[in-house]
């Protein structure tokens, strides 16, 4: 690459949580960054800090439409992540991120550009193996209440190793497990984000089920470098490579941690187990661990301080309608 030459790194998605860390990360790195976003759950606020910078464009735009720009590397995170986010509006869910993929890989293909693709752990559905490996084929409702989700992200896989398969696209799949931090929506009813504004507020903890169901949490800057290091890997690596952090947790636990760390007064309260929750979710990580020469640093009590410094922040009266940190 010619010397003094920054590479132009199109993030879709780049509004959202994630989106917006992978920003500034790929700013800091000296790359030109176009986020795309529609700003269906991301926000103005998440990248307002970013704005002056004259290395970073957005671009308001619906990947569910073609998109003709001239890039070099593209990460495609746009899809909403939430359970109710994505319930909202299944067909828009599935839709966004079936043709969304059909059209990022049609852009990478005319640009003949590396493409990252945000899959999830929901590609196991409700696992049956324990932890999951990527052999794993999931367990998946094709037909309830998370399928448009699920359903979607294990159709977009399908179609990025069919366009490497077909067209000889240079494709990078990470198959991202629960990821929290700085930067969360307050109001997406996912649980880090929900038991820290409960507990901030001395507000009930809400426990779905028994609060015996697992879940392991990354830290959101563990989780970006994964990402990182997964697209630098040579062409013929194309995963799907599991990024997440092993350690497990019961809901429970998760609850009786951030009471403890917040010094709420807060008391737990058990409510009905959404249909299709998955029992248990715990990465196996030995490829990542092999190939990306990584494995997460952050422990769960580190991440949820950073957290919960965030949103003590963001429920301040005085910070309220200003996400940007
Ligand atoms: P998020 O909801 O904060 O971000 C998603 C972003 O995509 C938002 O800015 C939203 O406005 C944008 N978007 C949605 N539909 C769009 C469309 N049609 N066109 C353009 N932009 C659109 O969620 P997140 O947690 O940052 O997740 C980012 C990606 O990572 C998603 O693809 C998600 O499926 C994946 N992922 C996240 C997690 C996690 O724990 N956070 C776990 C697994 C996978
Ligand atoms: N596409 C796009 N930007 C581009 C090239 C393609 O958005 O720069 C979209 C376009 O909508 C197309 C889709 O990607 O339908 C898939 O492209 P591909 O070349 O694979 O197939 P096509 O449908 O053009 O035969
Ligand atoms: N959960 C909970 N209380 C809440 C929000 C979520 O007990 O207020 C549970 C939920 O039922 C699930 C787990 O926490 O078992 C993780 O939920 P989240 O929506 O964060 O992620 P996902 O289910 O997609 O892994």
């Amino acid at each position: 690459m010619a010397r003094g030459y920054r590479k132009r790194v199109l993030v879709t998605g780049g509004a959202g949580f994630l989106g917006s860390h992978l920003c500034e990360r790929l700013l800091s790195d000296g790359c030109d960054v176009l986020c795309v976003d529609n700003f269906y759950t991301g926000t103005k606020d998440n990248i307002a800090r970013l704005l002056p910078n004259p290395h970073f464009e957005v671009m308001r735009h619906d990947v569910t439409f073609p998109l003709y720009v001239e890039v070099d590397e593209i990460y495609n995170l746009a899809c909403p992540a939430s359970p109710i986010h994505y319930q909202h509006d299944p067909v828009q869910t599935t839709k966004t991120s079936v043709h969304g993929a059909i059209n990022m890989l049609g852009l990478a293909k005319r640009l003949k550009a590396k493409i990252f693709q945000a899959s999830t752990s929901e590609v196991y559905g409700d696992p049956t193996v324990h932890p999951q490996p990527e052999s794993y084929w999931g367990n998946v409702n094709p037909i309830g209440p998370r399928s448009c989700y699920d359903e979607g992200k294990r159709c977009a896989e399908t179609l990025f190793f069919d366009y490497y398969h077909q067209h000889g696209l240079r494709i990078k799949v990470g198959r991202i497990f629960n990821t929290y931090g700085p930067r969360m929506h307050p109001n997406d009813g996912r649980v880090v984000s929900n038991f820290i504004v409960q507990a901030l507020q001395n507000q009930p903890i809400t426990l779905y089920g028994d609060g015996n169901q697992s879940r392991s949490f990354c830290y959101v800057d563990d989780l970006i470098e994964a990402i990182i290091r997964l697209m630098a890997t040579p062409d013929d690596f194309t995963g799907p490579v599991n990024l997440g952090n092993p350690d497990e947790f019961t809901i429970r636990e998760l609850a009786e941690i951030v009471i403890e760390l917040t010094g709420s007064r807060s008391e737990l309260i058990f409510l009905p187990l959404p249909s299709d929750d998955p029992r248990q979710r715990q990465p196996d990580i030995t490829l990542a661990n092999e190939i990306l020469d990584w494995r997460p640093t952050t422990n769960l009590r580190a991440g949820l301080l950073r957290t919960i410094d965030y949103f003590s922040w963001l429920l301040q009266p005085e910070t309220a309608g200003n996400t940007s940190i």
